[in-house]
């Protein structure tokens, strides 16, 4: 039996498995994922978008010290130009992943992994039992850290299209940045080579990948509402002390919902966005059409996919890559975890938790399905950080001396209460 199992290697699970192999000396835990790879899915979201720098601060990294992505990529050589952008020094998607990869090899957090898929959960007052198609794990504590993969959103229009013709840019299917060719076109004929490659979605995922697609060939990006500028993606104010506590001084789940709601700011770009999309706008490489995506069709077998917008305009596209971000959904192993040990859920379905992130006495939950007690940023690299510091008072007793611990005082100071 595992002191602790943690689903889900992500970001937050590999955090986890960081802070209580390295710094917390428990080397009795194993981190169950689906994908042998640390960090795949992180990896395969963000470089399907092209992203070239994270939208997060560098303090935001899978150390306990806030400054330690800035020390690696001075030890480590990192080019001043372009390693970090202003504002807060955002790093470089190259130098987080590079710096990442360090923590990964130099602390062997690949030792605790397993790769298998955890079908259920089964709560004992003694254990936890996981049961994956491999066989079945026990454990005093399971974390549970299971990102968002399972929750793409994909509208009602888009069901029924091939997936060769339309994919979202989440998918594991969806074609790598460079590998996809215009469909069907010369590309001396303007008007068609700009209806070849369409992206529904205008924020930041949608802008990048047609920022990079651009550089290539004339790209549709097709955006509900004229795109909107935030630096963040949600209110930072919920990162701070400030807001955090008036939200966790909130009893009532339904207005901790409506605070989420709108501290979160889905479907905008930051700033240094707005510029280059602005030139590829003026310079004609990117078709920015406003309107809503209202129904789809094929136009003949292996033709064009042709989508009518709320304008009444239509466009055509030789493929469509949707940009439509995450649903509200739960993952799978939540609802049922929920249902079937009666656990504690909000009208939503979503977990109640205690300050310590339990939904039960042997089972804590961090990532989106915790945001009720964590707050806007939940889902987000600080969300991780946040979520260890509720956690690690589980698995250890923080002293006065705690401040003695240097780098450990991240997460190992009391959470915001
Ligand atoms: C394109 C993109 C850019 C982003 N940029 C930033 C940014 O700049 N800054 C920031 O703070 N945040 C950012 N985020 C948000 C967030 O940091 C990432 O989504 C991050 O990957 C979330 O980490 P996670 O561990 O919750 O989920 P994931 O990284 O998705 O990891 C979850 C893991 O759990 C596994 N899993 C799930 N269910 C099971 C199961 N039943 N059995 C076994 N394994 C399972 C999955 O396979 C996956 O490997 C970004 C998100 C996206 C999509």
């Amino acid at each position: 039996m595992h002191q602790v199992l943690i689903v889900g290697g992500g970001i937050h699970g590999t955090f986890l498995s960081h802070l209580l192999s390295h710094h917390l000396g428990i080397t009795d835990h194993v981190v169950v994922d689906r994908y042998a790879e640390p960090l795949h899915v992180w990896n395969r979201h963000t470089t399907a978008c092209g992203m070239s720098h994270l939208r997060s601060p560098s303090a935001h990294n899978l150390e306990v010290d806030y400054r330690a992505l800035r020390k690696y990529a001075a030890r480590e050589n990192w080019p001043a130009t372009g390693a970090f952008v202003p504002p807060y020094a955002r790093p470089s998607l190259a130098l987080f992943n590079d710096h990442c990869r360090a923590i990964i090899r130099e602390r062997g957090l690949e030792r605790f992994r397993r790769r298998a898929t955890v079908e259920a959960i089964r709560l004992h007052e003694d254990r936890v039992e996981a049961i994956t198609e491999a066989g079945v794990l026990l454990a005093r504590t399971a974390i549970l850290a299971l990102g968002r993969e399972h929750a793409l959103c994909v509208p009602e229009w888009a069901a029924g299209l091939p997936e060769g013709r339309i994919t979202h840019l989440f998918s594991p299917y969806c074609p790598q940045v460079d590998s996809m060719q215009p469909v069907g076109s010369a590309q001396s004929d303007t008007t068609a080579v700009a209806e070849d490659l369409v992206i529904v979605g205008g924020g930041v995922s949608g802008v990048q990948r047609a920022l990079v697609e651009s550089q290539g060939r004339i790209v549709t990006l097709v955006t509900e509402k004229p795109i909107q500028v935030r630096r963040f993606d949600s209110d930072p104010c919920y990162i701070g002390p400030k807001c955090y506590q008036r939200f966790l001084a909130e009893p009532d789940y339904v207005s901790r919902r409506k605070m989420i709601v709108e501290a979160r700011y889905p479907g905008t770009i930051p700033e240094d966005l707005a510029a280059p999309l602005q030139r590829a706008i003026e310079a004609g490489r990117v078709n920015l059409v406003i309107g809503r995506v209202e129904m789809a069709a094929m136009e003949n077998p292996g033709g064009y996919v042709e989508l009518l917008l709320s304008s009444g305009s239509t466009v055509s596209a030789g493929r469509v890559i949707l940009a439509t971000g995450f649903g509200r959904a739960l993952p799978p192993l939540v609802q049922q975890l929920g249902e079937a040990a009666c656990l504690p859920r909000h009208v939503d379905g979503f977990p109640i938790l205690d300050h310590n992130l339990r939904w039960h006495p042997r089972l804590v939950v961090t990532g989106i399905p915790a945001e009720l007690e964590l707050g806007p940023s939940a889902p987000n690299i600080v969300g991780a950080i946040n979520a260890a510091k509720r956690i690690v008072p589980l698995f250890t007793r923080p002293s006065p001396q705690a401040a003695a611990w240097g780098p450990l005082v991240r997460v190992l100071e009391p959470a915001v209460t």
